[in-house]
């Protein structure tokens, strides 16, 4: 296969992409389980590409569907007009939600997912007649993609250093994530339900009468797989019900199956007010994201005079019938080979197979849930993502696909992995740990 020599036009501004600007690891190809290389070879993916392959690559159903949709009707919008498939992808997502999150509105990605529950929180307070409430909570640490009100309650301080205020009236909760509480524990960690009452803390600081929504992922992903303790989200529901703010759960990760239920909510049961989904939607194939709302936020909007715009909101490519195809094959093959709940199934192997890497160098703490894990090394001083970074490219040349953030390493592989390929992604970073500097 032919691979470009000149790789100057694509940017992705992002440090780590100047490296690869250099040692180019290009895919060309993947099958199930399995990337293959522009130079020919197999990589085991352990991460389901960006945590959105759930199903494993290029499963001919999804293709199919795809194809199919393509050929029959490309594109129709979503505005005064539809197509069938999109409505019955909205049922089908109602059909595996939480109970009580019946509508679905649909975007392009995790990042619109957030801009939109955002949307709808504030709109909804407003349309109530709570249009005092402008604040927005979010928390440390946590990750809700790229755009301006996902940097704004996200807590990555320096992925929004560069914008100015940003959103304005927003707060960020302390997360619970502590390492010298939590080292080597096994699954759930035992500290921290004590921090959702800072929550309490910051309402009082504000006044609860002005702030519309708090946010959380139910399990911080991307920042390296921060997993609440049990009775922290309830502590967090039953704090926003008691103050009238919404509970908004960011489920881009967590969401179709990564625990081993459908959702985060499933796992932790909790069920927050609007959920926030994209990824494993369609299988990561196609761009898609989706926000479920309660009935509750559903109706406020749909009671008011007609031929009056109270809310505007809706993309271009809302709904559209390709991606809405290949979310129904997506969610037909995890139905079919029961992927939504397989999680649950091979936890307990994932975590032995993890926590047998304890002692390793440089290891100082193992954490894991559903099919999630992270593996994290103690960072060489004045150089916090080096390490990982090495294991990260080392694990590549030995034909597994690992993912890094700070020297955190995470795993989460397609929800159709077996266990000798959970065997081979620990062994070969157990080789890796023993040699790294
Ligand atoms: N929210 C969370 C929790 C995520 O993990 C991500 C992506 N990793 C996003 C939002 C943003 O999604 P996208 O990259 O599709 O915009």
């Amino acid at each position: 296969r032919t691979v470009p020599n000149d790789l100057s036009a694509f940017w992705m501004p992002f440090t780590a992409n100047r490296q690869f600007k250099k040692a180019p690891r290009m895919f060309v190809a993947a099958k199930d389980m399995y990337y293959t290389t522009a130079d020919g070879r197999q990589v085991l993916d352990g991460t389901a590409g960006l945590w959105c392959v759930n199903a494993g690559h290029c499963r001919p159903k999804i293709v199919e569907a795809i194809q199919n949709q393509a050929a029959e009707l490309d594109y129709a919008p979503a505005f005064q007009m539809g197509h069938p498939k999109a409505f019955e992808l909205a049922n089908r997502i109602v059909d595996i939600a939480p109970e009580g999150l019946n509508h679905v509105l649909f975007t392009n990605s995790g990042s619109e997912s957030v801009e939109t529950a955002l949307k709808v929180a504030l709109a909804y307070q407003r349309v109530k007649g709570e249009g005092a409430r402008t604040r927005l909570i979010g928390r440390e640490r946590a990750y809700h993609g790229v755009n301006f009100g996902g940097i704004s309650v996200g807590g990555i301080v320096t992925n929004r250093k560069m914008f100015g205020t940003l959103l304005t009236g927003v707060d960020h909760m302390p997360h619970t994530h502590n390492l010298s509480k939590n080292a080597f524990s096994k699954g759930l960690p035992q500290h921290g339900v004590e921090l959702a009452d800072e929550l309490e803390r910051i309402i009082t600081l504000h006044d609860a009468s002005t702030i519309a929504a708090v946010i959380v992922e139910p399990v911080a992903g991307s920042t390296g797989v921060l997993i609440p303790p049990p009775g922290y989200l309830q502590r967090l529901r039953e704090i926003t019900k008691k103050h009238g703010i919404l509970l908004i759960f960011d489920e881009v990760i967590t969401g179709y199956g990564r625990l081993g239920t459908p959702f985060g909510a499933d796992y932790f049961g909790v069920t927050p007010d609007i959920m926030v989904t994209a990824k494993g939607l369609t299988n990561g194939v196609i761009p898609m994201g989706a926000v479920l709302v309660s009935s509750e936020i559903h109706d406020a909007f749909m009671t008011g005079p007609e031929h009056v715009i109270e809310f505007f909101h809706g993309y271009t490519y809302s709904g559209n019938p390709i991606a809405s195809a290949a979310g129904l094959a997506t969610l037909e093959t995890y139905k079919d080979e029961g992927l939504l709940t397989r999680g649950a199934e091979l936890a307990p192997y994932f975590e032995q197979a993890l926590h047998s890497l304890k002692g390793e160098r440089h290891v100082i703490d193992i954490r894991n849930i559903g099919l999630v894990g992270a593996i994290e090394l103690e960072s060489i001083p004045g150089a916090p993502t080096k390490r990982a970074f090495a294991a990260f490219v080392k694990a590549f040349e030995q034909g597994v696909l690992i993912r890094t953030t700070g020297d955190i390493i995470a795993l989460s592989p397609p929800l159709i992995v077996e266990k000798q390929h959970i065997d081979t992604i620990v062994e070969t970073l157990r080789g890796i740990l023993k040699t790294l500097e």
